[in-house]
């Protein structure tokens, strides 16, 4: 049989379905088959209803090479992936005495009482083999026929999670013909998604190695994909793209993979030998949350403050009273007075200053949910500031605002 490229991955049990539990083990094995180098090109979730998990399993089988089943090898009558997958297939269950008999070994260690139910458990499709499960009863299932291939697991994690990652991931990356998937993700802020598509469309066309953008809150990642034989080769395809999305989208692109845009700031900062202080609103510290969960962040950060109150603004950072009385609080000028006082107090290079209203009800000087405003002050003494009418939850525009500041500083670096 040719190597497999392709496999879908059905997920089964009606908890899934009515949202009672998170289907995690889908992406688990999502993953493992990306590292095996088999494209996962489908998920599927159906519930414990026999004649829906054959019609998804033949479809699945229809389309792609490899199907993996996963929950429902129990023994009780709402446990069916083991039926349903040898009448998808075409083949049939037979009783596997051997296993029986370890089975039930397993239950006398224990002094469990032994039902008639369990042999189920001792049941394989005829062209198929048991994965042997040690944390657990119920064995795992390999099948292959007529060019294509069913594998099924336990759905409880403790017996899930070392199948997958032992003898189907070693299974999968002997069929995957010694081939991997790697990626890298490109991290761009200040465009949106269909600003990078415009610029990047030519590229997301290509075969290999694949490129494709996904928002995120205030960013676009763009991932770039390649199948190869090893992990070096699949990065000799990947680096040249990466440059070349660099190269055409500039300053937006602030890092790869894991970075953020707080740690991209902060070693951009610690490279100029520049300091970062905050005066927070309306971000209520978000901003010097995100700043100093970076490791070394004193070197850069020197400090920040929140102040929520007119009066705060007045007594800790020096905020002008007869301004925040005739501006409010959520002004332009009220935001530029933040920036520039605490620029000065925490003798930073520069400063970031947020203020707003987050909603959800507008607050006593009437400004409406959503108006917002970020300001910051620069080394050479000047002030920037922008208004943003944010939309959403209280929450989205805290954490919106939080990014655009950022975004601003970025741009500006
Ligand atoms: P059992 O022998 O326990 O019946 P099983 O193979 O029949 O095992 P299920 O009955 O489908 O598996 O699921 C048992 C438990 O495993 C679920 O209650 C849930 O906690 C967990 N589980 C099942 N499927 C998933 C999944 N896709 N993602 C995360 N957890 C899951
Ligand atoms: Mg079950």
């Amino acid at each position: 049989m040719e190597a497999p490229r392709t496999a879908e991955i059905v997920s089964v049990g009606t908890e899934l379905l009515l949202g009672q539990i998170i289907d995690t083990h889908a992406a688990t094995m999502a993953r493992v088959l990306a590292e095996c180098g088999i494209g996962c090109q489908r998920r599927a979730t159906v519930g414990d209803n026999f004649t829906r998990i054959v019609d998804t399993f033949k479809s699945a089988l229809s389309r792609s090479d490899i199907v993996i089943a996963i929950g429902g090898l129990g023994p009780t009558n709402d446990d069916l992936t083991r039926e349903a997958m040898a009448e998808a297939m075409g083949d049939e269950l037979v009783f596997e005495e051997a296993y029986a008999e370890e089975l039930k070994a397993w239950f006398a260690a224990r002094n469990y009482t032994w039902v008639e139910r369990n042999n189920k458990q001792a049941m394989r499709p005829k062209h198929g083999r048991m994965i042997p499960n040690p944390n657990g009863t119920a064995p795992g299932l390999i099948a292959e026929k007529d060019g294509k291939v069913m594998i099924a697991l336990p759905g409880p994690k403790g017996e899930f999670d070392p199948m997958a990652e032992g003898s189907v991931r070693e299974y999968l990356q002997s069929a995957g013909g010694g081939m991997i998937i790697a990626s890298r993700t490109v991290r761009i802020c200040g465009i949106g998604e269909s600003a990078v598509d415009e610029q990047l469309g030519d590229l997301m066309d290509q075969e290999s190695p694949t490129v494709a953008p996904y928002a995120q809150t205030g960013e676009v990642h763009v991932r770039v994909t390649a199948r190869a034989a090893s992990k070096e080769a699949a990065m000799e395809q990947i680096i040249p793209v990466c440059e070349e999305i660099q190269r055409r989208l500039g300053k937006p692109v602030y890092g790869f993979d894991l970075e953020t845009l707080e740690s991209a700031i902060l070693a951009e900062l610690e490279r100029r030998g520049e300091t970062l202080a905050l005066a927070e609103s309306v971000t209520g510290g978000g901003i010097a949350r995100r700043v100093t969960s970076i490791p070394g962040a004193s070197k850069v950060f020197s400090g920040g403050v929140v102040t929520y109150t007119a009066e705060t603004k007045y007594q800790l950072l020096g905020v002008d009273p007869d301004l925040l009385d005739e501006k409010g609080p959520v002004s332009p000028e009220v935001a530029t007075a933040m920036a520039l006082k605490a620029q000065v107090k925490f003798g930073a290079a520069y400063a970031l200053a947020t203020t707003g209203n987050a909603g959800p009800t507008s607050d006593i000087d009437g400004k409406p949910v959503g108006l917002c405003y970020v300001a910051l002050a620069k080394p050479d003494g000047s002030v920037e500031v922008n208004e943003h009418k944010l939309r959403g939850l209280r929450e989205d525009i805290r954490a919106r605002l939080e990014q655009f500041a950022l975004l601003k500083l970025w741009l500006s670096l």
